[in-house]
C-alpha cells in the first residue's frame, strides 16, 4: 500500500546522473517504486515542472541547541534540508560535566531549555523527545571533551585527563555519535597539541568514524594548519573532513589549502572538505578575549575589563578578530547593548570614541557582560572568486555553518547568517547565476556526497529502498531571499519536502508534521 505518490516531476537522483521524468512511490517511510505507477488511493503530490531530489544534507550545522528550542527547523526545511550534521567545530552539547562551563562551546544556548543531560545518549534522547522536523546526527565536539576534562585551561591535557577524554569519546561513539570534531581556533581548544588530537583520532579510527576539523589557523598560516590536519589524520588512520576550508587570507592561501587536501587524497587519505556560503566570517565578540580572561566567569571578567593592566595583557592575545589588525573588517551586528552602533565597523566606532579598537571592544563587552553572547560580529574576509574556487572543486560540499532558525516563535529575533540562505544561495549562485555547476552536480554535493562522507547507505540517493527524504523544488526560482541586514527571510522555490515518508512542507507551507529522527551510528538509518 502506497502512502504517497509524487507525480509528474523530474528525478534528479543525487548521483550526478542525467535527470529523467518519473513518479516516486513512498510507503512505510521508504521509496518503494520509481516509475509510472497506475492510479491508487494514496495521497498525491503534484510535482510537474519541479525537480524531485533526495533531501539535502547539511554536513556542517550548529543546530545542537536550537533544535531543542524550536524543533521545526523552519529555515532549513524551506531549503529542502532533511538531515543536519551537528557537533561541528568542537561545539555541541555533550559530554557535559559542568553545565555552566559547557555553554562556552554551545551555539544558540537558551535558558528556556534547561541543559539537563550529561552524555551523548541522554542528549540524543532529549533531542528525540523534542521531535525535530529534520533528521539529525552528531559528531563528538572536542570543545566539550576538553571542558569536561581540562576546563578552560590553555595547556595540553595531562595523561590522566587524556585517558578521561578518550574514555568519554569512546563512550559517546558507542552511544551513537559519528566521529569527532575540533574547533582549534577557539579559546576552549587553544591549548590542544597535535598529539592530543591524534590520540583521540585513533579512538575514532577504531570505529571507522569521521574526523572533522575547524583548523588551528584560518588567517595567515592557514595552509600550514591544513597540513597539520592531514598529518593528524594520516597518523591516526582516520577519515578526514576539513571544515570550511577556505581561509580568511585570500585566494592564494586558499589555493594552497586545496592543494594540501588534493595531495593527501592522492596519497590515499580519505579526505574531503566543506565550505559555508557567506562572504564574511561570523563569530561572537568574546572571541576577542584570551581564555584566561574567561576562566573566572562573568563577574571576574567584568573586574578584569575594568583594570588597565589586565587590558594591556589581553591586548597581547591574537584572536580571529585581531588578526590582520584591520578593524574595518569587523562589523558589529544588531544588538541591544550598543544598538546605535549596530552594523558599524569597529574601526570607525573606535575612531569616533578616540580610543584603541580593542578598548572599544572591551568597553562593549563590559557593558554587555550579562549576556556577552548576544554580541556578534561579522568579519569581511571572502570573495566570490574564493567561493567559486572552493565550490567547483570535486571534493567540496556546501554546509550552513549556522543554526536553524524560524521567523516566528522563540528564535525569531536570532541572527545566524547562512541559516536561511545556504543551500538556496548555493543552488542559485552555482547553477543559475555563474553556471559553474550543472544542476545534477550541485544536487549531488547537497545529497550523496555528504552521505558518502558519513557512511550513510540509505540516504542521499533517490532509489528504491532508500528512506523517503525528498526535496521537491522549482529549479527556476529556488534561491535565497534573505540579505545581510534582513537575514531572517525564508528561501523561495522549495515546494514540497518529505522526511522519512512524511509530508513536512506542502506547497511551500509547513504541515506541522515533525518526522525527523536522531540517527545513532550503528543503529540503522
Ligand atoms: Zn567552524
Amino acid at each position: 500500500m502506497a502512502d504517497l505518490i509524487v507525480r509528474g516531476g523530474t528525478i534528479v537522483d543525487g548521483s550526478g546522473g542525467e535527470p529523467y521524468p518519473a513518479d516516486v512511490v513512498v510507503s512505510g517511510g521508504r521509496i518503494v517504486e520509481i516509475g509510472r505507477p497506475g492510479p491508487t488511493d494514496a495521497a498525491e503530490l503534484d510535482a510537474s515542472g519541479l525537480f524531485v531530489a533526495p533531501g539535502f544534507i547539511d554536513v556542517h550545522s550548529h543546530s545542537d541547541y536550537t533544535l531543542l528550542v524550536d524543533p521545526r527547523a523552519v529555515s532549513a526545511v524551506h531549503q529542502g534540508v532533511t538531515l543536519e550534521v551537528i557537533g561541528n567545530c568542537g561545539h555541541g552539547c555533550f559530554p557535559v560535566r559542568d553545565r555552566e562551563l559547557a555553554r562556552n562551546a554551545i551555539y544558540g544556548y537558551d535558558e528556556a531549555v534547561p541543559l539537563a543531560w550529561s552524555g551523548a545518549h541522554e542528549y540524543f534522547d532529549a533531542l528525540e523527545r523534542a521531535r525535530p522536523a529534520v533528521n539529525v546526527l552528531s559528531l563528538v565536539p572536542n570543545g566539550q571533551l576538553r571542558l569536561d576534562a581540562v576546563g578552560l585551561r590553555q595547556r595540553p591535557a595531562t595523561r590522566d585527563e587524556l585517558r578521561d577524554m578518550e574514555a568519554r569519546l569512546s563512550e559517546s561513539l558507542e552511544e551513537g555519535a559519528w566521529g569527532l570534531s575540533t574547533g582549534l581556533e577557539y579559546a576552549t581548544e587553544a591549548g590542544v597539541p597535535e598529539e592530543e588530537i591524534e590520540s583521540l583520532c585513533r579512538v575514532v579510527a577504531r570505529v571507522g568514524g569521521l574526523y572533522a576539523t575547524h583548523t588551528r589557523k584560518r588567517d595567515d598560516g592557514a595552509a600550514g594548519a591544513v597540513v597539520e590536519a592531514v598529518r593528524t589524520a594520516e597518523r591516526a588512520g582516520v577519515r578526514l573532513q576539513v571544515s570550511h576550508l577556505v581561509p580568511r587570507s585570500g585566494l592564494e592561501e586558499g589555493e594552497r589549502c586545496i592543494e594540501v587536501v588534493e595531495e593527501a587524497a592522492g596519497r590515499g587519505l580519505d579526505v574531503a572538505f566543506d565550505m559555508h556560503t557567506r562572504l564574511f566570517g561570523f563569530t561572537y565578540l568574546p572571541t576577542a578575549l584570551p581564555a584566561w580572561a574567561l576562566e573566572g566567569g562573568p563577574r571576574a571578567l567584568e573586574q578584569l575589563l575594568r583594570e588597565p593592566q589586565a587590558r594591556e595583557r589581553m591586548k597581547r592575545h591574537e584572536s580571529i578578530l585581531s588578526a590582520g589588525s584591520d578593524w574595518g573588517r569587523i562589523v558589529l551586528l544588531d544588538n541591544d547593548v550598543w544598538p546605535q552602533q549596530s552594523r558599524r565597523d569597529v574601526a570607525s566606532i573606535s575612531a569616533e570614541r578616540g580610543q584603541d579598537p580593542l578598548d572599544t571592544v572591551y568597553d562593549l563587552l563590559l557593558e554587555g557582560a550579562d549576556g556577552m553572547h548576544r554580541l556578534m560580529v561579522m568579519i569581511h574576509c571572502y570573495t566570490e572568486e574564493q567561493q567559486l574556487q572552493a565550490f567547483t572543486h570535486p571534493l567540496c560540499m556546501p554546509g550552513s555553518d549556522a543554526t536553524t532558525l524560524a521567523p516566528d516563535g522563540r528564535l525569531a529575533g536570532s541572527v545566524f547568517h547562512g541559516a536561511y540562505t545556504w543551500a538556496a544561495w548555493f543552488y542559485r549562485f552555482m547553477v543559475r547565476q555563474t553556471r559553474t555547476l550543472t544542476a545534477p552536480d550541485a544536487i549531488r554535493r547537497l545529497t550523496s556526497l555528504p552521505a558518502e562522507r558519513l557512511g550513510l547507505g540509505e540516504r542521499g540517493l533517490l532509489r528504491v529502498g532508500a528512506f523517503a527524504d525528498l526535496a521537491i523544488f522549482d529549479p527556476e526560482t529556488f534561491g535565497e531571499v534573505a540579505t545581510t541586514f534582513a537575514p531572517n527571510q525564508l528561501a523561495a522555490g522549495m515546494r514540497h519536502v518529505v522526511i522519512n515518508g512524511s509530508l513536512t512542507l506542502a506547497n511551500g507551507v509547513l504541515t506541522g508534521v515533525r518526522a525527523g529522527t536522531v540517527l545513532r551510528r550503528g543503529g540503522g538509518g
